[in-house]
């Protein structure tokens, strides 16, 4: 008889553990709160402009790699063209002087020493340290929890040519990093890119992967590529059950036997996988009863999360000279919900025609934001929406500033939240990138099952935290990886 499987929330977690269920033999369902694919991965459509809510760069966009294999395999990546920067950012200072992360490490480091003679081997240390990265690949092979002796040795054996920069820099953060340039400007063009409290090698992996053009963004971007999961899924013969919001895991005998839906139905199966949002899935749908001690350390204040607060406008305007994505010094800074700005920016999605139409353009700024302050805020409707529509008024004024001929020609905004993060999937805190990863807390994974609970098994954000889209989807195929040793199965990629 075929193993049933259920598997909760169609993020790109859930989908590529659907694929590799379906894969493998099992017979599975996956349930979802939502009306629609890709949980995190997604867009909205605003008068005609899509606002993509998710990739800024999408690991494994490079054919060859181990990632782009799994891509492909749950149909994420079909044959959408592959749009690679050649700047990622631009950082203006007071003076109007400019940084540009350039995605090619030579342009990048000729630019940087014209910039700054004087911070030459500051810049020749991030520049050797990101071409040493160039051929860094997400692991990809098995989760941790199946590693055998030999599979250490392995991976040990494989990253030979990393561990001199891995040691070196996974003890320094972003911000330690960027406070050695003399150049005050250099050392922002890198926070530009990652919060400040990042381990240096983090960014410095981001920058190897834009240069070896394996960090590109698809062509319709994350919601067409979600879809793109989805069908496959569907074509797997895997079913989705959209609107079906999960409220517990039933066991018995410390078993999962299947789930209950919101409004009691009781659905069975012989195996769960929540791929759902890690805190809801251990203190919510298992009620806090599972919760390994070194897993629940995890989910207190001592370990960061991060979030944000995006404004998207539809501009009637087509920018014709503006880079990708821009910061302009803020003067006066801006104050919302309990943080302060001083910097402000805006990215440009140009590079893909299939946003708006013709002329138009879409335009995104991102500011880090303090999750309390906006849960505070959401507690009186009137002030909530009060502070979103203060916040897009400014954005709107000062991307009139710095763009005189878009003044007045923004015809569309849309605000999302931290909150609105949390509402739409469940996700702790609003932390879509789930823990940072720093100096103090190196790379924080927890395991695809739980001691003590039967046929139960997690994937998603917080299992390989803080790597993205990559690590989710990866998490979900461990999960059925995992699945598939303890039931004897060999594991079909
Ligand atoms: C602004 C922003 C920018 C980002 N940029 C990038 C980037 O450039 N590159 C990158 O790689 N990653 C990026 N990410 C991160 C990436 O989106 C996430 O890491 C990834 O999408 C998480 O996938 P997931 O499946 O683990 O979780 P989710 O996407 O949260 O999926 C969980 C799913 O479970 C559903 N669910 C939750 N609870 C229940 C329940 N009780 N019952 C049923 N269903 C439930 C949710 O609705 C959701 O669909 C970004 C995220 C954001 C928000």
């Amino acid at each position: 008889m075929t193993t049933r499987v259920a598997i909760i929330g169609a993020g790109m977690a859930g989908l590529a553990a659907g694929c590799y269920a379906q894969i493998n033999g099992y017979d599975s369902q996956i349930f979802e709160m939502h009306n629609l694919p890709g949980g995190l991965c997604t867009a909205w459509k605003r008068r005609g402009y899509t606002f993509d809510g998710c990739i800024d760069w999408l690991v494994g966009t490079k054919p060859g790699t181990a990632m782009h294999s799994v891509w492909r395999r749950i149909g994420a990546l079909g044959d959408q063209p592959i749009h690679h920067h050649e700047e990622f950012i631009r950082v203006t200072d007071p003076d109007g002087r400019t940084a540009i992360q350039y995605t090619d490490l030579d342009r990048l480091e000729e630019h940087l020493l014209e910039l700054s003679p004087v911070d030459g081997p500051v810049i020749r240390e991030l520049i050797g340290a990101a071409r040493a990265l160039q051929t860094l690949e997400m692991p990809v092979g098995k989760p941790r929890e199946l590693f055998r002796v030999r599979d250490h040795l392995g991976q040990m054996w494989e990253m030979r040519a990393f561990l001199k920069v891995f040691s070196r820099f996974s003890r320094i953060s972003v911000g330690e990093f960027a406070a050695r340039f003399k150049d005050p400007l250099l050392g922002e063009m890198l926070t530009a890119v990652l919060d400040s409290r990042y381990q240096m090698t983090s960014l410095l992996a981001t920058m190897g992967s834009l240069a070896a053009r394996d960090a590109g963004w698809p062509r319709g971007g994350s919601l067409p590529f979600a879809r793109g999961a989805e069908k496959r899924y569907l074509e797997l013969g895997g079913s989705i059950h959209y609107h079906s919001r999960v409220t517990d895991v039933l066991l018995e005998d410390d078993r999962a036997v299947g789930i209950r839906l919101e409004g009691g139905e009781v659905v069975s199966a012989d195996r769960v996988i929540s791929c759902a949002d890690g805190h809801s899935t251990l203190y919510g749908m298992l009620g806090g009863n599972h919760v390994p001690d070194e897993v629940a350390k995890f989910y207190s204040d001592k370990y960061p999360t991060i979030t944000s607060v995006m404004v998207c406008m539809g501009v009637d305007h087509d920018f014709p000279s503006a880079p990708r994505s821009i910061q302009f010094p803020l003067d006066p800074p801006l104050e919302i919900a309990g943080k302060v700005y001083d910097r402000i920016g805006f990215t440009n999605y140009r590079h893909d025609p299939t946003l708006c139409a013709p002329g138009k353009s879409v335009i995104r700024s991102v500011f880090y934001a303090d999750y309390d302050r906006w849960r505070g805020l959401a507690g009186d409707r009137k002030e909530y929406e009060a502070e979103k529509q203060r916040l897009a008024a400014r954005v709107v004024e000062e991307l009139g500033k710095r763009f005189p001929d878009a003044a007045g020609k923004v015809e569309v905004t849309d605000v999302a939240t931290p909150i609105t993060y949390t509402r739409y999937t469940g996700v702790w805190k609003g932390a879509y990138m789930s823990w940072i990863s720093t100096p103090g807390s190196g790379h924080i994974q927890i395991p695809h099952r739980l001691s003590g609970l039967k046929n139960f098994y997690m994937g998603g954000l917080w299992n390989l935290g803080s790597a993205g889209l990559p690590g989710s989807a990866v998490s979900g195929r461990n999960a059925v990886q995992v699945m598939c040793v303890e039931d004897g199965n060999k594991f079909r990629e």
